[in-house]
């Protein structure tokens, strides 16, 4: 395959938000690591993900060569998303950091205001998620809080000031 990947080495490290480029009503996070081992670009928090979904095992095809044409379909359609993903962070790099941080909400369980990236993100403070499956959180949480940060972003540019 001659497609290549996108190049992410500009990106430098951090946290960033962007509009999902597939459903711009939900906000995704990323963060951006670079080690000695490693240079990644991940949804954020751990075991959140954003994009194409990993195909479930029942709809994997039992042929192999359709199983083949299965993986590479959705390599393709991954590698297509990721492009878009990291073209869009390049493009609003300092905004993507700024709507990262800045984005102010509170516990929906307790009201509290949250503070750390993870909190923010799963929309619930450490001590009232204590004892929930993070999993759970990245999956059900992390997409509604994606949807009010943009709703709330639309109220801010668009609305009075
Ligand atoms: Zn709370």
């Amino acid at each position: 395959m001659t497609d290549v990947w996108p190049d992410m080495t500009p990106i430098p490290e951090g946290y960033y938000a962007i509009p999902d480029p597939d459903d711009p009503a939900t906000m995704t996070y990323w963060r951006r690591a670079i080690s000695p081992k490693a240079s990644v670009l991940k949804a954020w928090p751990a075991k959140a993900w954003n994009g194409p979904a990993v195909p479930r095992r029942a709809d994997v095809p039992e042929d192999p060569a359709d199983r083949a044409a299965f993986a590479a379909a959705w390599t393709e359609s991954r590698r297509v998303y990721m492009t878009k993903v990291i073209d869009t962070i390049l493009a609003e790099l300092d905004d993507a950091r700024r709507r990262f941080s800045t984005f102010a909400i509170r516990c929906w369980s307790c009201g509290r205001t949250l503070r750390d990236e993870t909190s923010k993100t799963y929309g619930i403070g450490p001590e009232c998620r204590s004892g929930m499956d993070p999993a759970a959180l990245a999956r059900f949480c992390v997409p509604a809080v994606g949807r009010i940060h943009v709703e709330h972003l639309a109220t801010v540019e668009d609305g009075p000031r």
